[in-house]
């Protein structure tokens, strides 16, 4: 029986692509030095796309794609996808949120927790010997009965909540829409700041979210308030956050995403009051591991003509 053929924009962990390489024909326009000859000459025939948040799928790619049925990304964050053009076309479109939202809300976890409690400085001040020559380290504030608002209720923004629970501080959320649970919604970013002691933000990246934390969202949060970006750096107006960070309008920030990666501005990385993770928040073996596979089982799936196991959104009957 012959293979089906796939695209590869980028490849998958090692395990996952050896599943991918016996099941299927692979094309690899990730190693290919003339792209735009190779989508040309291989993209009629191929059936599937393996990507990630990385590379890039426009419209004007799809022209090379007629056959195209289905693209499976293994991140989570899928901006650098034409979406809209996927779904006029009928071509489905799987993720890995569900096998990334532990690891990612974990993170967020560890950043708020980190920024409250001065851990960097903190422990620089073990290790300086500082604690000995001045004493004790300033009192900070307890994380027990503030108030968190998540930008962004979806797969990970609800696994942060349901792991900040435990620790009794009260829970708000905006999102589009209002969801059914029972945390407070606020109808804008600005209204949740206002009210938050902290605020996560775990939006997509993309035109539709970029700068939507802003000097006036910081201003709303203020010199007491935590800012913990897990989302996308692009979500964050950069300059505003300097500034907010700098002359205090905002109190701290927790960081695992930049405007420029991997090279952030020294400008912000410079300041004391941020503490900094290099967009890791999904970065462990069994996560990445998982995060591949679901592309291998989302392949699988469809040419089976089975239920895909994470889809983005679901197609009519008549095209899927
Ligand atoms: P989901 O699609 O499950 O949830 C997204 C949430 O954001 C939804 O509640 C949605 O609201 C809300 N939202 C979307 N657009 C807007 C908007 N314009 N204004 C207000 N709210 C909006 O996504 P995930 O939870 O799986 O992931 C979220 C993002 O996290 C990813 O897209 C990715 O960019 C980022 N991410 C970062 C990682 C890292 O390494 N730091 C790892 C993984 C993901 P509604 O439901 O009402 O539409």
């Amino acid at each position: 029986m012959s293979k089906e053929d796939v695209l590869v924009l980028y490849p998958a962990r090692p395990k996952a692509m050896e599943q991918l390489e016996a099941a299927y024909t692979l094309h690899r326009l990730d190693e290919a030095e003339d792209k735009a000859g190779f989508l040309a000459e291989h993209g009629p025939r191929c059936r599937g796309i393996v990507t990630n948040g990385h590379a890039a799928l426009t419209r004007a790619d799809l022209e090379h794609l007629p056959n195209l049925e289905i693209v499976c990304c293994s991140s989570a964050g899928f901006e650098s996808i034409d979406d809209a053009a996927l779904r006029e076309k009928g071509i489905a479109l799987t993720n890995s949120s569900d096998a990334l939202c532990d690891d990612v809300a974990d993170t967020a976890v560890m950043l708020t927790l980190a920024c409250r409690r001065d851990l960097v400085a903190a422990h620089d001040y073990v290790k300086s010997g500082d604690w000995g020559r001045k004493g004790m380290y300033p009192l900070l504030s307890a994380l027990k009965g503030k108030k968190v608002g998540i930008a962004g209720l979806g797969t990970i923004g609800k696994a942060i909540a349901s792991r900040l629970t435990p620790f009794r501080v009260c829970l708000g959320y905006h999102s589009r829409r209002p969801k059914p649970v029972d945390h407070a919604y606020f109808e804008t970013v600005t209204e949740l700041a206002r009210w938050a002691d902290i605020l996560i933000v775990i939006v997509p990246g993309g035109p539709e979210t970029e700068g939507m934390i802003n000097a006036e969202v910081l201003e709303a949060l203020g010199p007491q308030g935590t800012l913990i970006n897990v989302a996308r750096g692009s979500v964050v107006n950069e300059a505003d956050l300097i500034a907010a960070l700098t002359s205090g309008t905002l109190g701290n920030a927790g960081l695992d995403v930049y405007l420029n990666e991997p090279n952030p501005d020294p400008a912000l990385t410079a300041l004391p009051n941020v503490t900094l993770y290099p967009h890791h928040a999904s970065g462990t073996v069994e996560t990445r591991d998982a995060m591949a596979q679901t592309v291998v089982d989302n392949l699988r799936a469809h040419f089976a003509g089975e239920p895909l196991l994470n889809p983005v959104y679901t197609l009519p009957e008549s095209v899927a």
